[in-house]
């Protein structure tokens, strides 16, 4: 519980640094490029605050340069994560007990840390091992440190919501953390969803496991140590890379897994939810299932859109970082008073992207994340290619050579059900469908309906009578939604994020609705002066 006379102000975000040619900043995160691309670093697991070697190791690649290992990492089995649910359980007492300001001040200087000196360390560990841009992966750590600090401040806010009490009566919520621990499990796309999985539910007193993707496993690692370094007692987080079964086999069913904080694809999401549904009476509470997931997100404009900001919203929605964002724009619908414009300048202007290693910082993407993602974006390709519902407005090749690059490609698409119209491909490939203008009300309805998702979508019109019915036609189509603007780039603490339908819990990160989810509420009434009385007044006669 947060003691009164150490309340927090409301934060404020993390300003991103430019990086501007000439700059000091840019010359010291390029020295760090430099550092990290020279060495191979091992990572151990980290259990109980130590860390622990194993022989089952992965090798860590850039996905723009798939020779080229900048990491080894041991994997968990079986011994070493029954070992992670027992030291969890260990640290669960004191970590819980601990007061409010100390926890937090644990988060608040590892936020403050990621501010000033360690913010190199993290984006350049982002760049080579994710292969994003400078500015990509500004706005990542940038995010992860916004997490931090409006975690800490959400938190308050919650226990600062109390019951009322009336004369004689002191009534008490007791915001307990869960009664277990918490299983994390984060997706390689940003090392901020990796910090934020386990650390939201440590700021309210939860011990958790955290299984870092095994693409992100080098940015996470850093991320674990800085958290380490900053005074988290042992066993509170407990870092394991592992395989996604194992994790199933010996966590997901763990009897004291009391929570299940989830960033990934809908369909890993969903196989946990089925399994946990399975052995729901083996568990000693139900436990709390959190999962954002996968998203097919839209721009649709209407006839009255203005073109130019139209345009750049597709170009930076669905190709920065290489169309991996689970916002990223991944399917347009285009008026066909508009398309010969639109289409003009989106050839134009995507065929003069540069596409290539992110240390050059005159590339707008880079590689797609591993030979995985690569093969699925190549699939996709080579049937838009034979199918005759298709047609490559521009892009449309990829080369794994070197490293794993896709062409920024636009899809012409006669259905609005082509596969590439309704299925998440996680890669740079925008499909698009051109709608006659006065069908614009059952094209919004097919925007709707034909995909399972619902996260990000963005609308482009000057005219606000058609921003009304486009908003209202819309509602239930995407949690986070854009009204002149590209549907990526929510802020913490500006645009709650969050989608629902396929898309997940919608529990908004970074927010209360997030942390409440990790806290069981124990209420408390204390009577000062007990009555004595059985009977009650009415009952006498006379
Ligand atoms: P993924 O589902 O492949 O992997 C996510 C994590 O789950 C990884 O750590 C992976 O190892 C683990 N995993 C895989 N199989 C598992 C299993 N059987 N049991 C337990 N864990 C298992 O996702 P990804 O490729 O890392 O990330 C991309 C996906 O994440 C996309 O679908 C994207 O839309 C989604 N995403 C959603 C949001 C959001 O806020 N909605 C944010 C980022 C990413």
């Amino acid at each position: 519980m947060p003691n009164a006379y150490f309340t927090i102000e409301k934060p404020v975000n993390d300003p991103f640094r430019s990086y501007l040619h000439g700059s000091a900043e840019r010359a010291s995160l390029k020295q760090e490029l430099r550092r990290q691309e020279e060495q191979v670093v091992d990572i151990p697991l980290i259990i109980g605050g130590k860390e622990v070697w194993t022989d089952t190791k992965i090798e860590v690649t850039m996905p723009h340069n798939h020779q080229h290992v900048i990491a080894r990492c041991c994997m968990a089995g079986e011994q070493e994560l029954k070992a992670a649910v027992d030291a969890a359980l260990a640290a669960k007492q004191d970590w819980e007990e601990m007061p409010w300001e100390h926890r937090s001040a644990i988060f608040l200087k590892a936020a403050d840390c990621i501010t000033g000196s360690y913010r190199d360390v993290l984006n350049a560990s982002t760049m080579l091992g994710q292969s994003k841009t400078v500015f990509q992966s500004e706005i990542d750590i940038a995010e992860l440190t916004d997490f931090l600090r409006f975690g800490v401040w959400a938190a308050q806010q919650i226990f600062k919501d109390q019951p009322l009490s009336t004369a004689g009566i002191w009534n008490r919520q007791d915001y307990r953390p869960l009664d277990g621990f918490v299983c994390a499990i984060s997706p390689f796309n940003f090392t901020s969803i990796g910090g934020n999985l386990p650390t939201a539910p440590a700021i309210v007193g939860n011990v958790s496991l955290w299984k870092p993707s095994r693409t992100a496993v080098l940015s996470n690692y850093y991320y674990m140590k800085l958290l380490q370094w900053c005074g988290l007692p042992d066993g509170v987080i407990n870092f394991v890379p592992c395989s996604g079964p194992d994790m199933s086999r010996y966590v997901i069913s763990h009897p004291k897994m009391a929570g299940f904080h989830f960033t990934g694809s809908t369909d890993v999401f969903q196989r946990v939810w089925k399994q946990v549904g399975e052995h729901i009476a083996q568990y000693a509470n139900y436990p709390r299932l959190v999962g954002e997931t996968g998203g097919k997100d839209f721009i649709f404009a209407h006839p009255s859109a203005d073109v130019e900001p139209l345009v750049a919203g597709l170009i930076r929605g669905s190709f920065e970082f290489q169309g991996q964002k689970c916002s990223a724009c991944s399917r347009a619908f285009i008026p066909v008073s508009l398309w010969p414009q639109v289409r003009q300048r989106l050839e134009q202007q995507t065929a003069a992207l540069k596409v290539g290693d992110v240390q050059e910082f005159d590339s707008f993407m880079g590689a797609v994340i591993d030979q995985a993602s690569f093969e699925t974006c190549k699939g996709y390709l080579e049937r838009a290619k034979a199918s005759s519902d298709c047609e490559i407005v521009t892009g449309g090749d990829c080369d794994g050579s070197k490293g794993w690059f896709v062409q920024p490609t636009i899809l012409l698409c006669k259905t609005p059900y082509y596969e590439s119209m309704v299925e998440e491909i996680f890669g740079p490939i925008l499909s698009v469908y051109v709608y006659e203008d006065e069908k614009l009300e059952e094209t919004l309805e097919i925007c709707d309906k034909a995909s399972p998702y619902a996260l990000t979508g963005g609308i482009f019109a000057q005219d606000r009578q058609a921003i009304v019915n486009m908003e209202r036609a819309l509602r239930h189509a995407a949690g986070n939604f854009y009204i002149n603007d590209k549907c990526t780039g929510a802020v913490v603490g500006q645009q709650p994020f969050g989608g629902a339908r396929a898309s997940g819990t919608n529990d908004k990160a970074g927010t209360w609705l997030n942390m409440v989810r990790w806290l069981s509420a124990h209420t408390v009434k204390e009577t000062f002066n007990p009555s004595s009385a059985i009977t009650y007044p009415y009952m006498a006669e006379k």
